[in-house]
């Protein structure tokens, strides 16, 4: 085999420009990427020789335990030397049948079924299909809307752009393409009886036409990092239950731990009909997702006339994800991960209690391993992320939010690193 010449950093930053196009960005690219060489425990190698950066974004909320795990990165191997995939329609094999079981063993009582996607935007739009085709099956076709409220984030492909914020979201870009779903106002921070009405009499009001509520419970992500009241979970519950209407959790960004609890749901003790999960689903090592339902939606489904779920990607069930996706999982539960979760909670406090005082910062929130500072500007994406550098640690700012979500491996002393980085990124950004 011939040697494959290594690219030097100004070669790779200029084929990049040239030809990759990265998540929501221009083509060519404008901004100049980092180029990683390798990443180890919560720590980031930049290729040109500086010094390592401390992760605060866990590849967006998914590498929990840290990069290169050994456990994890074993069990990618022990499953290479087996297989890498095989089809899974007609096949199945261990390491998807044990994930499906460990999913249906760890997530609130009621979820029996899982169906594996490759991604969680994926997994949003096979949630979607569920409810949709759950009512075809009863007969009632009528039942084709969505209803959301504002500030959400569900994934970058039809169905979920669909639901995601109306202007974050670039309905107006799409407008005329995307389904017109039902959306009420963003839930405040606190419970709220009228905002409890709001809900209660647009799920009543729409009931005839709506398939499903789809929300993220108790964290909305990408959407503005938001938090709110459990309470508004069991207001949907009660609602959905008592007008006909399926209710979908999207758990991609708040599910194994990330809020405090296992999953978002537990706050409020409900469990949806239908719930996806993501990201952190295989320790950020490979693309996997999963959308998991309870029996009455399956068995809707099998008394349709069409009694199947017609989707299957090529690369269902992957076994190296699937693998690896066990793998993280027995990890987390196998130890005290809520300590943990605690421990980094309480880092946050105490090292974001500064931003408070900073100029231009509206408000201060952590929650779980979740800390967000809120500016009453955009930020300068740029000079937000070059002074959080300084600091030592990877941030990824966006619109006027500076945040961290650290991996549960990440220590004290890191923890308080990150804090000082999310300020100087606030202060300079
Ligand atoms: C990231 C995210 C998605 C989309 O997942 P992808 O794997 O990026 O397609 C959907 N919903 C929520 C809540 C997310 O955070």
């Amino acid at each position: 085999m011939p040697e494959r010449a290594p690219l030097g950093v100004p070669e790779l930053l200029e084929l990049d420009r040239r030809h990759v196009w990265h998540p929501y960005g221009p083509m060519p690219g404008r901004a100049e990427p980092l180029v990683v060489e390798s990443a180890s425990g919560v720590r980031l190698r930049p290729a040109d020789g500086s010094d390592d950066l401390v992760d605060g974004m866990s590849s967006w909320w998914s590498a929990i335990h840290g990069y290169r795990h050994p456990v994890l990165d074993e069990a990618v191997r022990e499953q290479l030397g087996r297989m890498s995939h095989v089809m899974f329609g007609g096949l199945t094999h261990e390491p998807a049948v044990r994930l499906a079981k460990h999913l249906v063993d760890m997530s609130p009582e009621g979820l029996e079924h899982v169906f594996l996607a490759d991604s969680g935007s994926v997994s949003v739009e096979v949630a979607v299909k569920m409810c949709l085709q759950y009512w075809r099956s009863l007969g009632r076709p009528a039942k084709q809307r969505l209803l959301t409220w504002r500030g959400g984030y569900h994934g970058d492909t039809w169905q979920p752009m669909s639901v995601c914020d109306p202007e974050g979201g670039m309905h107006g870009l799409w407008s005329g393409v995307l389904p017109r779903q039902v959306f009420v106002d963003a839930p405040p921070v606190e419970f709220e009886e009228a905002y409890a009405d709001l809900l209660r009499e647009t799920i009543e009001r729409h009931a005839h036409e709506l398939a499903a509520v789809v929300v993220e419970p108790v964290v909305q992500g990408a959407g503005g990092m938001r938090f709110h009241s459990p309470g508004y979970l069991r207001v949907l519950r009660e609602a959905c239950d008592a007008h006909g209407v399926l209710l979908v959790f999207d758990e991609i960004a708040t599910g194994f731990g990330r809020t405090g609890a296992l999953f978002a749901a537990e706050h409020a003790a409900v469990t949806p009909d239908v719930m996806c999960v993501g990201k952190a689903l295989t320790g950020g090592y490979l693309t996997m997702a999963a959308t998991l339902c309870t029996s009455r939606v399956a068995d809707g489904i099998s008394r349709g006339e069409v009694p199947v779920l017609a989707h299957g990607p090529t690369f269902m069930g992957n076994p190296l994800a699937a693998a690896v996706a066990c793998a993280s999982i027995e990890l987390l539960l196998g130890q005290d991960w809520q300590a943990e979760v605690k421990r980094i909670e309480s880092g946050l406090r105490d090292g974001l209690a500064a931003a408070a005082e900073i100029p231009g910062v509206r408000d201060v929130r952590v929650l779980g391993a979740i800390g967000v500072v809120q500016l009453d500007h955009p930020v300068d994406m740029a000079a937000a992320t070059r002074a959080a550098v300084r600091e030592g640690v990877w941030l990824r700012p966006f619109r006027d939010l500076v945040y961290t979500m650290p991996p549960y491996v990440t220590d004290d002393a890191d923890v308080a690193r990150i804090a000082r980085a999310v300020c100087a990124a606030a202060r300079e950004g």
